[in-house]
């Protein structure tokens, strides 16, 4: 029979990408968003497939249905959105996780939340295992993300433990692509639009600071793999690294300082006659990020296949279509 999957934050630009692969798997997808960052666009072509459904709600206020299988990614992701409105942010992270783990417990539906690499915050342990505990701080201008994160991440361990909810959740280490909006503000698509539009690329600090840039369909490749596994093997596999918690890194190791991303942007775009310039290091930026992605390829055999230079090269040719948008 088919199945009925439920992403959250769907017109996003990872849910896109997911709701695409879920509808090209023969899936039967509902898509549920508040349009807050996601837009229509990203979800435009399959606006007319029968197997497709498109809900504007938000996630913060309880809703009913039955699906098979529940992906949660509603949260604003970029800093300066989540940054908007930080009350929200908590919110939608917070009473959006709760009400899609309650529908879960009362239709057996099983659950997949994106978590973050941003719980590690500014992490002291480089690269980071799923083991660390992170270096956050709680009361600062990310905190509204990363803590909202670290609790939905605590809700889903205790619907687990305590109600038997078949749950599983990812760190999202930096994800780029396709469907991001010209305006995310994220780093790659910031340095591609100012490219394009000929503006400086605007580095933020000495741009020493490290990230590790993964492609968009590495990542929701690995999400529906390990949504697929069933509980009891994957719980298997769990228990024999000592955890009682399914939860797994996923992310590209290469790790690029963002200077080297700006020239490696402009490399790409000999066109455009825009400099490098800096500006202020936002407060709380964390200095190094890469994952340890060892977990993930024990379970899935699972390791990124794209690239930053090829992935650099899809999303210019993206972001060169949203002209309108420039
Ligand atoms: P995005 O901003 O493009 O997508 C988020 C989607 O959630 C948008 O469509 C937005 O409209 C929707 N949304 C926000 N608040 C909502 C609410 N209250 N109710 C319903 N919908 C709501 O960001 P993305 O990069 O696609 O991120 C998707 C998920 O993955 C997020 O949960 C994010 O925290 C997580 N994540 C992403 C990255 C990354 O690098 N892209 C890294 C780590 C984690
Ligand atoms: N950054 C930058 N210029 C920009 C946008 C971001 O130098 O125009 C830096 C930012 O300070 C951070 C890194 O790039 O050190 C990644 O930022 P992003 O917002 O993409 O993701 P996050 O900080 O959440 O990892």
């Amino acid at each position: 029979m088919t199945k009925k999957v439920l992403i959250t934050g769907g017109a996003g630009f990872i849910g896109s990408h997911l709701a695409k692969m879920l509808l090209a798997k023969e899936y039967e997808v509902t898509v549920m968003d508040n349009l807050f960052t996601g837009t229509k666009t990203n979800i435009y072509e399959m606006l007319d497939n029968h197997r497709f459904t498109f809900i504007l709600h938000d996630v913060t206020q309880p809703f009913w249905g039955q699906f098979d299988l529940i992906y949660n990614l509603a949260c604003p992701a970029s800093p300066i959105h989540y940054q908007r409105n930080p009350v929200e942010t908590i919110k939608t992270s917070l009473l959006g996780m709760m009400n899609v783990l309650e529908l879960a417990l009362k239709t057996k539906a099983r659950v997949f939340h994106t978590s973050t690499s941003e719980i590690y915050g500014d992490p002291e342990v480089h690269p980071q295992p799923e083991s660390y505990w992170g270096n956050v701080n709680t009361i600062g201008t990310r905190s509204c993300y990363d803590e909202g994160k670290r609790a939905a991440e605590t809700l889903c361990a205790d619907y687990l433990r305590e109600y038997n909810v078949d749950v599983r959740m990812i760190r999202i280490f930096n994800t780029y692509g396709p469907n991001m909006h010209p305006k995310d503000g994220r780093v790659i698509s910031n340095f591609i639009m100012q490219a394009l539009q000929n503006r400086d690329l605007t580095i933020y600090g000495d741009g020493s600071q490290t990230r590790s840039f993964q492609y968009v369909t590495d990542l929701t490749e690995a999400m529906v793999a390990f949504m697929d596994l069933e509980k009891r093997t994957m719980m298997e596999f769990f228990k024999s690294r000592g955890m009682d918690i399914p939860i797994l890194n996923v992310g590209n190791p290469e790790e690029f300082t963002i200077k080297q991303l700006a020239e490696e942007t402009l490399r790409q775009i000999p066109e455009s006659k825009s400099s490098i310039i800096y500006q202020t290091l936002p407060k709380d930026d964390p200095r190094r990020r890469k994952p340890d992605i060892t977990l993930v390829n024990d379970l899935l055999g699972w390791k990124p296949a794209v690239p930053l230079q090829e992935g650099i090269k899809n999303a210019i040719a993206y972001f060169k279509g949203t002209n309108l948008r420039l």
